[in-house]
């Protein structure tokens, strides 16, 4: 009996010992974060996708609030139509997994109206947020020969050669809708948001308010759907050529 059981305790302590040997083996496999392979989640990496950073890109609708733009022959304010136009960009890249912060969403403004600090106030923001692109939409308004002076244009700052590759991007695709707005290509000027940012920045005047045949243009759905997406998509060729 004694040995029966002396054998039967050497056997347990075997088992014993066994398993706390697999379980050693098990514990120091198992990394502390797990690698999912699910779809959706990295396979090689134990970060899940949804947590990557996305993209960030402001958009700025021109003016707001206390500063109307300019006034189209009927009335229209540019800062009513930049806003539309804005609004249907920041849906687009949306839905292309850019991450948009506006600078305004509304008529209701947070700054002052102090135009130097309102413009800085909009550059600030994007600063914050460390954005990778501004894209600020405008219109354009002449005071001479409006009969005649029509289309799109970018303004942008030529010493920067990353806003450059924005504005070259964006206007490929303006130019792509010539036939029915014309493409003036790109400008420079001294404008606060294109010589003082901290971030690839440009100005799109997607068209001028004083010309009968851009103001039906911008007005209309088409015309706005049109302009935005030319915009959401040289901002999306941009982004995706800083992988
Ligand atoms: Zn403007």
């Amino acid at each position: 009996m004694k040995k029966i059981r002396k054998q039967t305790l050497s056997l347990l302590g075997m088992i014993f010992f066994v398993c706390m040997v697999i379980i050693l083996i098990c514990s120091s496999m198992l990394s502390p974060y797990p690698t999912y392979t699910s779809k959706g989640i990295s396979s090689d990496s134990s970060k899940p996708i949804e947590e990557e950073k996305k993209q960030v890109v402001v958009i700025d609708a021109g003016h707001g609030g206390y500063d109307e733009g300019s006034m189209g022959l009927d009335g229209t304010l540019e800062k009513n139509i930049t806003l539309s136009i804005a609004t249907k960009v920041q849906k687009i890249l949306e839905q292309n997994q850019i991450e948009v912060v506006m600078t305004r969403t509304s008529d209701n403004v947070s700054w002052t109206s102090d135009n130097a600090q309102d413009l800085q106030a909009r550059l600030d923001l994007a600063a914050n947020v460390k954005a990778q692109a501004f894209v600020s939409i405008h219109c354009n308004f002449s005071e001479v020969e409006s009969e005649w002076v029509s289309g799109s244009e970018i303004y942008v700052n030529f010493k920067q050669p990353d806003s450059v590759k924005l504005a070259e991007r964006i206007n490929e695709q303006l130019a792509s809708l010539s036939s029915q707005l014309k493409n003036r290509e790109m400008k420079t000027e001294s404008l606060h948001v294109i010589q003082y940012n901290t971030m690839p920045s440009i100005i799109v005047e997607t068209g001028f308010l004083s010309n009968e045949h851009d103001l039906t243009f911008l007005k209309s759905e088409n015309g706005q759907q049109l302009l935005a997406e030319a915009i959401a998509k040289g901002t999306l060729e941009y982004i995706a050529n800083l992988k």
